[in-house]
C-alpha cells in the first residue's frame, strides 16, 4: 500500500493485475508486463513491471524504472514548435491564396493565358500548402489534447447525406466519371457524436476513395446498425487501386503515402496525415476504424461510432 501511495492514482489497475498474477500464475502469459508513467515532481519515471514465474509459482515482479524526462519535454518542444510554425504559416498563405484569386479574377486588370496560366499554378500549390499546414496544425491539436468534442445527438442521415454531397459536388466540379451509391439502413438510432469532427473523419473517407479510384469506378455509401447493437457502421466502398497487404495498417501511420504503389497516389496531392487524424478522432468517439482491401479490386473503410459516451452514460 506504501507503493501504491507513491505511484498515486494510477495505481488501482496495475494492483489488479498483479492480485490477478498472485491469484493465478498458471494464466501468466510470457508477454505480460504493466507500463506506467509515473510524474514525481518535476521528473517522469516509466515504469515496467514484468511477472517472474517458475514452473505454476509466481516469485514477484522485476520493475525497470527509466527517466523518460528528457523524452517528454523533447515530444512536447516538438509539438509545440509544429503549432507554432503552422499557425505562424496560415496567415501569409491566406493572403498568397486570396491575392491569386483576385488576379486570376481580373481585379489588377486583365491578364494574359501566360499570366493565367501561372496564376492557376500558384494557387494550386498555395492549395497544397494550406492543406499541409492544417493538417499539421489538427496533428498537434491531437498530441497537445486540445481537441474538444462537444457530443450530441446526431442523426446518421445528416451524415450520410453531407457526404453524399460532398462526393457528388467533387464528381461535378472534377468532371471525374464515378457511380455513386448510397444505401442507409431504414431508422437507424441517432449517434453521440461531435458532429464537425464526424463530418471530418467522413469527409476524408470519400476523398480518399474518390482520389484512390479512376474514372468508370463505383463508390458505395453504407450505414448499419452494429451487430452488438451499440454503435452504427459507416462505410465507405470503392472499386479503386486497392491496399496491398504488405501495407495493411501501417495507412494509418503518419505520413504514410503509398506513392510508390500507384501512380495515382503520385498524382493526388495529400500529406499522408489524412488516415492518421481520422483513427484519432474515431477514438475520441470511443469508436473504431477497419478497412478491407484487395490490390486492383477496391478498398472499403469502415467506421463504428457508439450510441452511448460510457462518460455521459453515468451523468
Ligand atoms: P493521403 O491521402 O494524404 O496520402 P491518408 O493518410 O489519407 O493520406 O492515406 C494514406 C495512404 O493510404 C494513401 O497515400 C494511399 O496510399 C492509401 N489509401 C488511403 N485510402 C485509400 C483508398 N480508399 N484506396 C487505396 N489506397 C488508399
Amino acid at each position: 500500500m506504501e507503493l501504491a501511495g507513491f505511484y498515486g492514482g494510477t495505481s488501482a489497475g496495475w494492483l489488479e493485475t498483479i492480485e490477478r498474477w498472485t491469484s493465478d500464475p498458471t494464466h501468466i502469459e510470457g508477454s505480460d508486463f504493466i507500463e506506467v508513467i509515473l510524474e514525481l515532481d518535476l521528473r517522469v519515471v516509466s515504469v515496467r513491471l514484468s511477472p517472474v514465474i517458475m514452473g505454476d509459482q509466481f516469485l514477484g515482479t522485476v520493475s525497470v524504472f527509466r527517466d523518460i524526462t528528457k523524452m517528454v519535454e523533447v515530444d512536447r518542444l516538438k509539438t509545440e514548435f509544429v503549432a507554432t510554425v503552422s499557425h505562424e504559416l496560415r496567415t501569409p498563405m491566406t493572403s498568397i491564396k486570396g491575392y491569386a484569386d483576385l488576379l486570376l479574377l481580373g481585379a489588377a486588370g486583365e491578364i494574359s493565358e501566360a499570366q493565367q496560366r501561372f496564376l492557376e499554378t500558384i494557387k494550386q500549390n498555395a492549395d497544397r500548402l494550406s492543406h499541409l499546414v492544417n493538417d499539421l496544425l489538427e496533428v498537434s491539436r491531437i498530441d497537445q489534447d486540445r481537441v474538444p468534442m462537444r457530443f450530441a445527438a446526431v442523426p446518421v442521415q445528416d451524415i450520410m447525406g453531407s457526404l453524399q454531397e460532398h462526393i457528388r459536388g467533387r464528381i461535378e466540379d472534377e468532371n471525374k466519371l464515378l457511380e455513386l451509391h448510397v444505401e442507409v439502413e431504414p431508422d437507424l438510432p441517432d449517434l453521440r457524436a461531435d458532429f464537425d469532427r464526424i463530418i471530418q473523419i467522413m469527409h476524408n473517407l470519400g476523398d480518399n476513395a474518390f482520389n484512390y479510384t479512376y474514372d468508370g469506378g463505383r463508390l458505395t455509401l453504407r450505414a448499419r446498425l452494429d451487430g452488438d447493437k451499440h454503435g452504427v457502421v459507416m462505410q465507405v466502398q470503392d472499386t479503386g487501386i486497392g491496399i496491398p497487404p504488405e501495407v495493411g495498417d501501417r495507412i494509418f501511420e503518419r505520413f504514410f503515402r503509398g506513392d510508390e504503389l500507384d501512380d495515382l497516389v503520385l498524382d493526388t496531392p495529400g500529406t499522408g496525415l489524412g488516415l492518421s487524424i481520422v483513427k484519432s478522432l474515431v477514438e475520441m468517439h470511443n469508436g473504431s476504424i477497419w478497412f478491407e482491401s484487395e490490390l486492383g479490386v477496391g478498398s472499403t473503410f469502415s467506421v463504428c461510432i457508439p450510441i452511448y459516451q460510457p462518460e455521459e452514460e453515468q451523468v
